[in-house]
């Protein structure tokens, strides 16, 4: 039985008349959406029952972003079932609190148990949960030193450097353009502390993610010479402390928090 692999394959098996009886406006558009799982053959009527589901049979349907995190958090709590907490909680700078250790991340305290199960009265996602379990099992230690360096010096960065370049300071400088005060003011509500840098840039604030890797947020406001600029540093020692695509997983789900944050505290619900 050949299989259909990607949207393509399954088109050519459509109809293709694109008629939009199945709720979206093309064949291609449905075998897009057939192949991530989000819509099934027989929302199209042309097809017949027996072949319909013949045809699902042969659809490999992709893996999504969701599903390949939650592998690595399977695999990340297996690991921290081995570990003696108690141990743990004072090289990462976190609590232990009967049972569970207590780290905290921008201000907020989350909670790990010795299953590597992660509870907070804030909402958890992948963007820190697959991180602060590496940071569990990688973090040695070592304290921050205020020696600032782009994300791109770190050990391992390269691969993640444009990446974090786009999704993660080019994502918040845009943020800033558009709600500077509002954007500012969340970032102190979690513990945003200012600072004074060699830079000179109009803000520089720093922030704890986790509890030795901080990040230092430049932002340069635009003037009628220059745009506005944003860099987010690392310390030197993260590279001790944390891999460089866990900073990357950071980064963006803080950004994309923020984001979430100024489109629900913004007065019309947009963002730009
Ligand atoms: S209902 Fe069938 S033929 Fe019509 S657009 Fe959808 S897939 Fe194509």
């Amino acid at each position: 039985m050949t299989e259909l692999k990607n949207p393509m394959e399954i088109y050519k098996v459509l109809p293709g008349t694109n008629c939009g009886h199945c709720g979206v406006p093309s064949c291609m558009a449905f075998a897009a959406l057939l192949i991530q799982g989000t819509k099934s053959l027989n929302r199209c009527p042309y097809l017949e029952k027996n072949i319909a589901e013949h045809l699902s049979s042969r659809i490999v349907k992709r893996r999504s972003m969701d599903d390949d995190h939650e592998e690595v958090i399977n695999r990340l709590r297996q690991e921290v079932r081995h570990l003696d907490l108690s141990h743990v909680a004072p090289r990462i700078g976190a609590r232990l609190i009967d049972t569970h250790l207590a780290v905290t991340c921008l201000g907020k305290d989350f909670f790990i148990d010795q299953t590597g199960e992660m509870t907070s009265s804030c909402h958890v996602n992948h963007w820190l949960y697959v991180p602060l379990l590496h940071y569990i099992l990688e973090c040695r230690g070592v304290e921050p030193k205020n020696d600032w360096i782009p994300f791109s010096e770190l050990p391992g960065a390269a691969e993640w450097s444009q990446y974090f370049s786009h999704r993660c300071e080019e994502a918040l400088r845009q943020l800033a353009d558009a709600h500077r005060e509002l954007l500012f003011e969340i970032l102190f509500l979690f513990g945003a502390q200012a600072m004074t840098t060699a830079g000179k840039a109009d803000h520089s604030l720093v922030i704890m993610p986790l509890p030795k890797v901080p990040f230092l947020i430049n932002y340069w406001q635009p003037d009628e010479a220059f745009p506005s600029e944003l860099n987010i540093l690392l310390d030197r020692s993260a590279a001790h402390n944390i891999n460089a695509h866990s900073i990357t997983l950071l980064a963006r789900g803080l950004v994309e928090m923020f984001r979430q944050l100024i489109i629900s505290h913004s007065r019309e619900g947009k963002l730009f």
